[in-house]
């Protein structure tokens, strides 16, 4: 697992303090545009220049949400907090 530190980075959604940037396949170090998951709430981001992390738009989170795998991270994140998820298609 490759790991950056940017400085403290407030999740843009739940405010989480978050200090470090680390790509799950361990296969590339985390580059501006890659999407990033709060460890804390599971929100979604894109990666900056700076590895901090921002909120998507609405046509990079149609994106986001395309990806099963993202998707089951998201899930994960949100059960490792005892919270259920349910991630289901939308009507439009
Ligand atoms: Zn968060």
């Amino acid at each position: 697992m490759r790991t950056t530190y940017p400085l403290p980075n407030p999740c843009w959604h739940c405010n989480a303090p978050n200090d470090a940037v680390s790509d799950l396949t361990g296969e590339k170090k985390p580059y501006p545009g890659a999407i990033s998951l709060c460890v804390e709430c599971g929100a979604p981001g894109i990666l900056t220049e700076t590895m901090t992390s921002r909120e998507p738009t609405d046509d990079e989170l149609k994106d986001i949400l395309r990806s099963q795998q993202v998707r089951r991270m998201m899930a994960a994140i949100a059960l490792s907090h005892g919270r259920v998820v349910f991630i289901g298609k939308g009507k439009g």
